[in-house]
């Protein structure tokens, strides 16, 4: 494999001149290019208190420039420009460079210092994508020099999806070079070319203690930076915490402790207690490699590797990590600490100190992470290891390959009893048998039938997908939504808002637009039930089937590829028995779950050998309260799955209410179509499929027998009063007796916990108090469906009488990274997480269901529960005229505009298809 440290002549040529050309100071050939890339370098130089990042990768234009320029004359700088500083795959940058070599490679264009071997080599290191035809087509050129050397290079490639059957078809034809390709591929040389994993990897360890959260790592408030990888790791723990200093605090992160940290001449390793708790935010991990991991070549502002090692690693940041080549180790973090030097001995199983004494022991998480270290992530090991059994078939052999790969071990045990519901749903979309399910351990690849990415990850999936060299999507239906940024854009959200749009459709998928509202409001309304998926944001969390959340390099790989791994995890079963007590709400619910846990032991806030028994596992949900839930409701109980660290949920519901959804979410679909809504065949193929699914509603359900890792009964009769999460964690949970009292400033009702019928309930309590509240109250409902059926109920002039401010449908101040509370102040959000600073610096949030969070906001302090039981006897649970829900169904303006579409013979075609396959 072909890398900046090879001693391949012609590229290191390149690398040498830059650096004689830097040598020589003042005798820089002439370049309007660079004296204006000079600029740039300059000015970033500069960033970070002098601390300074590298300047962006080459855009389309700059690199047609730079092209442009060395077409006129030879400049070194320019060259190491075009090699070094373009991001491959099918980046506009990449399309613009892999033309141009493409040109030069053939012959039909020359250059004097890029000749066609070295265009040919440039191809090859550009992953995938653009260079793939080009690499291919050489395989026949009539130099037979030029054509080993494009033989050479696709050997390495692993991005090359159709490709693979050219090179087939020509090596067929007889081929030699497209034959050596081949066999290259099927002997896993991309693989056994690189080097094994070190047997002793020596780090300086870079200690946080207690728990560090995505949010430490990559700021809501920073979210506009995530595309620029350098530049946003400068927020990396920007907070003052134990143990850290940033530069400026609540600005730039610790970069003085790195460097000195780095000084002892090791690379970094990331050592926390409770690491990666929170959003699925691939770019923490960016963040953590940047000042920890390893430059990869050819690729700009990017690094790989890595070590990160905690007492407990999040699940979806343990998995972000390893898409990204590092090594994440579970282990006893107590006796390491910052500064120390320490040796980690993957093999074996131990971390010794620079004296040799051990200082702990660990079990790595599966026996393929290592061959994950070596192929530089999870996602090229799948690829890779796929093309090299598909090569293996091509030249007639078998196709297991597990002579060069460690492959999931199968899980030990007798075949379980029975299957719980996710077992079966995961089950039925690796195509097993009905009825029959995935056991916890086993890996496998269920099929991605719906998949989400929200806007503040959406540009950094755009990159992982263009890594990917994806050019369409695999998984069935991608949708793409704007809610975390459209309130408040900066300059680079609005460009996101006006690029990414185009970008998701022109791959097949469905795009919303800026003010549409929160992803999970409209992503639910476009499910199958009983299928999987998942979403870049750890929210994603169906009410019907089951999503595993990912961060965005695994969601970018679902939506390509149509498929996701997964090592299927074990469930914990919570079921509700006995009845609602009066004035209890489901949000109240779903604080019992934590508030159980931790009385039988299961869950602790402690963040030193913090217990979480759903951690990593699926939470099911069943009771006959659950039940007859509306699919919004339910999503209330799936959505706070990810406050529990939960790989995924499923929700035990009746199928009446599943049909009514989707009898109204066809008709929504419908009135995107009319609306103009793209991709409309994808919109067509979903409906179609919801259509199919209405003829014959047949859901799954749990064995009697299944078997749960625990089984958590909350008795409702026992809850008799409202349930809170405390400042600033999730999981801290108390009664509301036990915080009476507490004065509050502000308050927040809106977030995708939330639903139509939360802001009835509140306007109804605001109109009837019928007095000026106390305290600052922020209305934002998720959907702008919501907020037009709410002002023609007249509930906004309630929300203006009552002095609230009203913000655009979205994720307003759950996200922290728009409008904010004060700073200090105490808050009663009905949002879904409550860590420290992400509503408002130094904040006191209060978790709550939006009729407690309505009547604090008249109180000016959390009430009595006797005073809230007053307030709650004017809420009638079961008033359809304020817990009812958009049936879109039955809004004339929806069903007028949706008896207009058809549905065409072909997307139906389709539909039965994709049901069957
Ligand atoms: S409302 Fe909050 S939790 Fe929900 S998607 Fe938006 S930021 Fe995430």
């Amino acid at each position: 494999m072909l890398s900046s440290r090879t001693s391949r002549p012609i590229l290191r040529g390149v690398s040498r001149g830059l650096s004689l050309a830097s040598k020589r100071g003042g005798a820089r050939q002439m370049s309007t290019f660079l004296d204006e890339y000079d600029a740039i370098v300059e000015e970033r130089a500069a960033m970070g208190g002098g601390f300074g990042v590298p300047p962006p990768p080459l855009d389309a234009s700059q690199t047609s420039r730079v092209i442009e320029e060395l077409k006129e004359s030879p400049n070194k700088r320019l060259e190491d420009l075009l090699v070094h500083r373009v991001p491959p795959g099918v980046d506009d940058a990449a399309y613009v460079k892999a033309t141009w070599l493409s040109a030069l490679a053939t012959g039909k264009e020359s250059n004097e210092s890029i000749s066609r071997a070295m265009a040919t080599e440039l191809l090859g290191t550009m992953q995938g994508g653009y260079n793939v035809a080009t690499l291919v087509e050489l395989l026949k050129d009539p130099d037979a020099s030029i054509a080993g050397l494009a033989a050479d290079q696709l050997c390495h490639t692993l991005l090359v999806f159709d490709g693979f059957y050219d090179v087939e078809a020509l090596a067929k034809e007889g081929n030699a070079h497209a034959h050596k390709v081949l066999e290259s591929w099927a002997a896993a040389e991309w693989y056994l070319k690189k080097p094994e994993v070190a047997k002793e990897m020596t780090a300086t360890v870079f200690k946080v203690t207690g728990e560090t959260n995505t949010d430490d790592l990559s700021p809501a408030q920073d979210a506009w930076s995530r595309p620029d990888i350098p530049l946003h790791a400068l927020a990396m723990l920007k907070n003052t915490r134990d143990g850290i200093s940033p530069e400026v605090d609540g600005e730039i992160g610790p970069l003085s402790q790195l460097k000195e940290l780095k000084e002892k001449g090791h690379p970094l390793a990331y050592v926390g207690d409770v690491v990666g708790t929170g959003s699925s935010r691939k770019s923490a991990t960016n963040s953590v490699l940047w000042h920890m991991g390893d430059d990869i070549p050819y690729v700009p502002n990017m690094r790989g590797g890595g070590l990160c090692l905690g007492g407990k690693i999040a699940p979806i940041f343990y998995n972000t990590m390893e898409d990204s080549g590092a090594l994440p180790i579970e282990l006893k973090v107590d006796d390491m600490n910052m500064g120390d030097v320490i040796t980690v001995h993957p093999h074996d199983g131990v971390v010794t100190a620079e004296d040799g004494s051990v200082i702990t022991d660990f079990k790595l998480k599966t026996n393929v992470i290592l061959d994950e270290v070596r192929a530089g992530g999870r996602i090229p090991l799948i690829i890779g290891r796929g093309i090299t059994s598909k090569a293996r078939v091509a030249l007639g052999r078998d196709e297991a390959v597990d002579d060069v790969f460690n492959m999931p071990e199968p899980p030990s045990g007798p075949k379980p009893k029975g299957y719980t519901l996710a077992q079966k749903m995961v089950g039925r979309a690796i195509g097993l048998k009905e009825g029959e399910g995935v056991v916890p351990e086993q890996y496998c690849e269920p099929k991605m039938t719906t998949v989400g990415s929200q806007d503040t990850t959406g540009p950094m999936t755009r990159d992982e997908l263009k890594s990917l060299a994806c050019l369409g999507f695999s998984a069935d239906l991608v949708m793409q939504s704007f809610c975390h940024t459209a309130a408040y854009p900066k300059p680079v959200d609005v460009v996101t808002h006006h690029t990414l749009p185009d970008f998701i459709m022109n791959r097949g998928g469905v795009s919303l637009r800026p003010g549409d509202g929160i992803i999970h409001s409209w992503l639910n309304r476009m499910l199958i039930p009983d299928t999987v998926g998942t979403g870049g944001d750890s929210h994603t969390r169906f009410p019907i089937g089951i999503s595993f959340p990912a961060g965005s390099g695994l969601v970018a790989f679902g939506a390509a590829t149509g498929t996701m791994p997964l090592d299927m995890p074990e469930s914990v079963l919570v079921r509700f028995k006995g009845e609602m007590q009066p004035g209890i709400t489901l949000r109240d619910l779903v604080q019992a779950i934590p508030y159980t846990a931790e009385k039988m032991g299961l869950l602790t806030t402690e963040k030193k050998g913090k217990k979480n028994i759903f951690s990593g596992r699926i939470l099911e949900i069943e009771g006959d309260v659950v039940n007859n839930l509306k699919c919004e409701q339910a999503f209330e109980l799936s959505d706070a799955s990810a406050e529990r660290s939960a790989a995924g949920c499923t929700i035990k519901l009746d199928k009446e209410p599943i049909i009514e959804y989707l009898n109204s979410n066809i008709v929504m679909l419908k009135w995107m179509i009319s609306e103009g809504y793209g991709d409309a065949r994808t919109l067509e193929r979903r409906i179609a499929r919801m259509e199919d699914w209405l003829a014959n509603p047949v859901l799954m359900e749990a064995d009697e027998q299944a078997e749960y890792t625990e089984i958590i009964e909350i008795d409702l009769n026992e809850l008799k009063e409202p349930v809170l999460a405390l400042p600033n964690d999730p999981d801290a949970s108390a009664l509301l007796s036990d915080v009476a009292g507490t004065k509050v400033d502000e308050v927040f009702i809106g977030s995708c916990m939330t639903n139509i019928g939360h802001f009835r309930a509140a306007g109804k309590l605001l109109a009837d108090a019928a007095k000026p509240i106390p305290t600052r109250l922020w209305v934002a409902p998720p959907t702008k469906m919501d907020e037009a059926q709410l002002t023609e109920e007249g509930y906004y002039s309630t929300f203006g009488v009552a002095g609230a401010r009203t913000e655009m449908p979205g994720c307003s101040l759950c996200m922290g990274n728009q409008a904010r509370v004060a700073p200090g102040c105490t808050t009663v959000s009905t949002s879904t997480r409550n860590f420290p600073n992400r509503l408002g610096q130094g904040a006191n949030v209060f978790l709550s269901s939006a009729e407690l969070a309505a009547i604090s906001s008249i109180e000016g302090e959390l009430p009595s529960v006797e005073t809230y039981m007053k307030y709650m006897e004017q809420i009638d649970p079961t008033d359809e005229n304020i817990y009812r829900y958009l049936n879109f169904d039955e809004l004339p303006d929806f069903v007028k505009s949706a008896d207009a579409v058809e549905i065409s013979e072909e997307m139906k075609k389709a539909a039965k298809e994709l049901d069957l396959a």
